[in-house]
Order: C-alpha cells, then sequence, then structure tokens
C-alpha cells in the first residue's frame, strides 16, 4: 500500500477481534460508573485551542508540545483535537449552566490525542474513560471516585495495581512551597537538564515528576509540598486516607506525586501497575476546585480521573483475561430459490427469539457453506435445501458437539428446539 494510505502513525485501527473485547471493557466501566451514580454526557473532539491553553496551563507538556493544534482554513479559527477530557467537560458544565444549582456526576469516553513518541502503552490517539464530579466540596467523593476504582478493578479482574496518593494543597500553600522549591533547585542547577533548567521558574513542581534517573536523588531531597500545607489541606487529606482506610482500600501516599496538568489542587491519586513497563500509570486523577471559575463559570468544587483504556486492556490481556471471541448462535446455510426464502424466514424467526444468527450471503456449495458455519465459532448450523424447503423442514446440526445426532425438524420448530438445547447445556455447565 502507497505510504499516504497508512494510518497515521501513532494512531491505531482497533480490529474487530480487539475491538469486540473494547466493548464489553467499555459497558462493565459503564455499568458500574452508573452504580455509583453518574451519567454519560458526550462532547466534541475538536474544541477551540485557548480552552486548552486555559484549563491545561501554557507550561505544561500537552500545551507545550503535544497538541495537535490547527487553524481552520475556512474562517481562521484556532483549534485544537482534545488532549484530554476534563477541559471539555469542564466547558460544556459552565456552558448549560449544569452545576449551577445542582451537583453532577458524569463520565464519558473515546479517543484523545496527544503528539508524543509513540511506544508500548503511549500513543498519538488513545482513549479515556474520564469521571468527573462537580459541586462537592468535601473529601467524600475524592475518596468514592478511588473506591469506585477499586471495584471496577475487581470487576475486571485485575490485581496488582497500586494506589499513590498526594495532596497538593491550595494555590497560596503551593506558591510558599514553590519559591523555597526554586531556591532548593538553584543551588543545584548543574544537575538539572534541558527540561528541568526550563522548568526551573514556569513549573518548577514538574521538576519532581521528572523521570530522568539523574534527578532523583536531588527530587527525593527537595523540599516536600506537604510540609506547607495548612490545617484545612491537611484535615481533607485525612479525610480522604481515612475513608480508604476503612474500605480497607491500601494506599501509599507517595510525596511527590504530582500531576502534569496545572489545574489540580488538594488531592491527587494514581493507580500504577508494573505490569506495562515505563508505562505504568492506568488510572490519574484528583481535584480541581478552581478551574471552573478559572474558565468562566460561577465557583464550583470538582473532581475527576480519567483511565488508560489501551493500558487497562493491556493489562487485562495480561492477565489472561480477555474472554475469547465468540460466534453467533446459529449459521444458516441453504440453497436453492425457495430453500433462500425459508432460510430468511427462519433467521428472522430465530432473532425474534434473541438468538444470534448469521445467514449465509454469497451462494456456494453446501460444503462451502458449512465450513464457513464451523469457523464463523456457531454453535449450530440450520441447514435448508430444496427437501428441505418443500416440506417447511429444517435440519439442525449441533457443530460443537459431535455426539449430537443432526435432526429434521419444522422450521419453526427450530427456535425452540435451540433454546431448549442451550439451556441445557447451561445447566450442565453451572
Ligand atoms: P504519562 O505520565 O504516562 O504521560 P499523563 O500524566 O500525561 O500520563 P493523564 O493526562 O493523567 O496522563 O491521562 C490519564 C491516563 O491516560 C494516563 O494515566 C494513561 O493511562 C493514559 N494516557 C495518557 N497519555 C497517553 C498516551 N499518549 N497513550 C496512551 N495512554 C495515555
Ligand atoms: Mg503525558
Amino acid at each position: 500500500m502507497s505510504q499516504n494510505l497508512q494510518s497515521v502513525r501513532g494512531m491505531n485501527d482497533i480490529l474487530p477481534a480487539e475491538a469486540e473485547f473494547w466493548e464489553l471493557f467499555e459497558t462493565i466501566v459503564a455499568e458500574r460508573l452508573k452504580s455509583y451514580g453518574y451519567k454519560p454526557i458526550r462532547m466534541p473532539i475538536v474544541e477551540p485551542t485557548p480552552l486548552f491553553k486555559r484549563a491545561i496551563g501554557e507550561v505544561t507538556d500537552i500545551v507545550e508540545k503535544e497538541m495537535y493544534s490547527f487553524i481552520d482554513s475556512l474562517n481562521g479559527e484556532p483549534l485544537t483535537l482534545r488532549p484530554e477530557g476534563t477541559a471539555g467537560c469542564v466547558r460544556a458544565v459552565i456552558q448549560h449552566g449544569l452545576a449551577n444549582q445542582a451537583t453532577q456526576r458524569l463520565y464519558y469516553m473515546g479517543p484523545m490525542f496527544r503528539h508524543e513518541r509513540p511506544q508500548k502503552g503511549r500513543y498519538r490517539q488513545f482513549h479515556q474513560i474520564g469521571v468527573e464530579a462537580f459541586g462537592f466540596a468535601g473529601p467524600d467523593v475524592d475518596a468514592e471516585q478511588i473506591l469506585l476504582t477499586a471495584r471496577l478493578w475487581d470487576d475486571l479482574g485485575l490485581e496488582g495495581i497500586r494506589l499513590e496518593i498526594n495532596s497538593l494543597g491550595q494555590p497560596e500553600e503551593r506558591a510558599r512551597h514553590r519559591a523555597d522549591l526554586i531556591a532548593y533547585l538553584e543551588q543545584h542547577q548543574e544537575v538539572l537538564d534541558e527540561d528541568g533548567k526550563r522548568r526551573l521558574y514556569t513549573n518548577p513542581l514538574r521538576i519532581l515528576d521528572s523521570k530522568n534517573p539523574a534527578l532523583q536523588d536531588i527530587c527525593a531531597a527537595a523540599p516536600k509540598l506537604i510540609d506547607y500545607l495548612g490545617e484545612a489541606s491537611l484535615a481533607h487529606f485525612q479525610g480522604v486516607q481515612q475513608i480508604l482506610r476503612d474500605a480497607g482500600i491500601p494506599f501509599v501516599v507517595n510525596p511527590r506525586l504530582v500531576r502534569g496538568l496545572d489545574y489540580y489542587n488538594l488531592t491527587v491519586f494514581e493507580w500504577v501497575t508494573d505490569r506495562l513497563g515505563a508505562q505504568g500509570t492506568v488510572c490519574a486523577g484528583g481535584r480541581y476546585d478552581g478551574l471552573v471559575q478559572q474558565l468562566g463559570g460561577r465557583p464550583t468544587p470538582a473532581c475527576g480521573f480519567a483511565m488508560g483504556v489501551e493500558r487497562l486492556i493491556a493489562l487485562i490481556r495480561d492477565a489472561g483475561g480477555e474472554p475469547a471471541p465468540r460466534g453467533p448462535d446459529v449459521y444458516v446455510v441453504h440453497q436453492g430459490e425457495a430453500a433462500t426464502r425459508l432460510a430468511f424466514r427462519v433467521a428472522e424467526q430465530l432473532r425474534d427469539n434473541g438468538l444470534d444468527v448469521i445467514l449465509h450471503c454469497g451462494g456456494g456449495s453446501f460444503k462451502a457453506q458449512m465450513k464457513k458455519a464451523d469457523a464463523s465459532g456457531a454453535l449450530y448450523a440450520v441447514i435448508i435445501g430444496d427437501d428441505e424447503a418443500a416440506s417447511g423442514d429444517v435440519q439442525l446440526k449441533a457443530l460443537r458437539d459431535p455426539d449430537v445426532p443432526q435432526r429434521r425438524l419444522a422450521a419453526d420448530r427450530v427456535a425452540g428446539c435451540i433454546i431448549d438445547q442451550l439451556v441445557d447445556t447451561e445447566e450442565e455447565e453451572s
């Protein structure tokens, strides 16, 4: 295929075998979110560029170098493919006044875009499931979101994901810490890498988040934000920890946990696994009480997180938890004009009864059709030829159980017969 007809680097097709599992995954997550009172919201994939600059912060990795931004050639408007969902969700909440008189628990799923170096667990189009709660100021909702994710890992059969939490305090507390941190890092300028030097006066907190091994020692010894928190911030942090302890959810406080986006305050958390190499964070979030007002809304406390779908799915696969793809219940094989008409009628009847049916399309010999039936993974083949069509019968063949003899029966009895057999097998298995 010519070079320009490939997908964009770092943007992947999710092919049917995988996409089927994605759907199942999304359903499990959505059900769990609904069980905690979360409602779906869907926002556009493209937003005005200034939204992200204001929400995420000008001196963050995302805004500095990862955004797919472009000018709408028709009207000159600066636009960006969303790199994350919170900014757009907050914009929607403000635009429609959703949080004015009410609290909101919202979730969304979909693609996000960041111009990063593609590697395992890191793509340029990737998918997040984002969860946001608006109008709750206390530690309860932060903790509830963490409980929700812990329960979700159970639902998904995932083990060994550690929870790390931290508190970023309030802006004034961060400002005092920042001054001391800059003074400290200035003394170690010679060790700082290029990113570090650049960040020293713009976003020094992010230096602590650096993955550069050479910086680990000076980062470990740097002034810790937690020592700058006032009484209220500490009480909030303790409140979250108390609920987690009560719920029996193990966690570690990681004083170096900061988030890559500017808008966070108080609680931040990450769920991390060792099984995915360097890209080990599968879920991350925290509180962002200032963002709604910062984007022009009424002051509204808020808290949220996002899960990385590709990373979670890789983890489920790694744990052997991906179910085998399922074929249809029935594959209908038919030859001859009258047989085809009966086949359509029978297939619709089977579907009326809730069965998944593939009706063979495209003709071919019985032998070739039976091969397709087998390859489809179907449990049963319904076979209709001239003879059967003439008497209104079909042949029913169990494809996965050679001990069950093929039998001929009236077309309108076949649905009932298959359902009875499926129920029997289910009872045997349980
Ligand atoms: P990282 O430190 O891995 O770059 P981040 O702090 O940039 O992550 P967030 O903005 O918090 O990530 O996004 C939440 C989650 O989305 C991450 O924990 C991760 O699971 C997933 N994620 C982020 N960027 C990517 C990407 N480029 N490809 C795949 N998943 C991603
Ligand atoms: Mg990143």
